[in-house]
């Protein structure tokens, strides 16, 4: 079994742009809307815009290419449909660790393994484009701090919604773990599908793959180890 190193934590480096977040609030949409034109077309909205209309045309490319009529009439929306989901299924760029911490690290003398098991993971593969799904086991040994527990699956879907590959999706929720609350330990197990080996290629539809990434005591000690796979397992 795999396991990162702890040392790799430091220069993770969590992707996330700050810019975005503060596009949802009232106050921002009151601003941009106080502002001449001249500002405004600076501003991130109009950008926004821009960007979904460059990516509506690029689907549209896409659909004329693989030998569509894009004015067919089931067709005729769904460069911006497409777009709107790819942003969506790409979210995780805009959310950032502490946002999701946010008041939901607790101080807790509890020093027994937690396990989180069977979060749903969906994510796009970076090199197809296309879906990877399955599911996340985490597990981590407190050191006098805990996490709320819909916080770990908030920071599934923070790293998994983004162009991902399984390993390093694994290694970036142990990390965020060991950022969030410096357990003793943290493991991470993900059993996934991968729709580029299912519906092209080798075509296994039942073939997972499965990673882990183990550190701290997890990756130390093998009886802690054993521990958390025998839990994950039992059904
Ligand atoms: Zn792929």
């Amino acid at each position: 079994m795999p396991a990162c190193k702890m040392a790799e934590v430091e220069s993770s480096g969590f992707i996330s742009s700050s810019d975005n977040q503060s596009e949802k609030s009232d106050t921002d949409e009151k601003q941009i809307a106080l502002l001449d034109d001249k500002t405004v077309l600076k501003g991130k909205k109009p950008e926004k815009v821009d960007h979904m209309a460059d990516m509506a045309r690029a689907y549209s490319s896409i659909i004329s290419h693989v030998g569509e009529d894009v004015n067919r009439q089931g067709l005729l929306k769904t460069p911006e449909r497409a777009a709107k989901a790819m942003m969506y299924f790409t979210n995780g760029y805009e959310l950032q660790l502490d946002q999701i911490l946010n008041e939901a690290v607790f101080d807790e003398d509890h020093d027994e393994m937690v396990i989180v098991k069977d979060i749903e993971m969906f994510s796009l593969c970076e090199h197809h484009l296309v879906p990877f799904l399955g599911k996340v086991h985490i597990g981590y040994l407190p050191n006098k701090k805990v996490l709320g527990l819909s916080k770990l699956a908030r920071i599934v879907e923070m790293f998994s919604r983004r162009l991902q590959v399984q390993e390093r999706l694994t290694k970036q929720i142990a990390t965020a773990m060991v950022q969030a609350v410096q357990p003793t330990g943290v493991a991470v197990v993900i059993e996934a599908s991968h729709m580029c080996m299912v519906m092209r290629g080798v075509q296994k539809i039942n073939a997972t793959t499965t990673t882990a990434c183990m550190l701290g005591v997890f990756r130390d000690d093998p009886k802690t180890r054993e521990e958390f796979l025998n839990l994950i397992n039992k059904r």
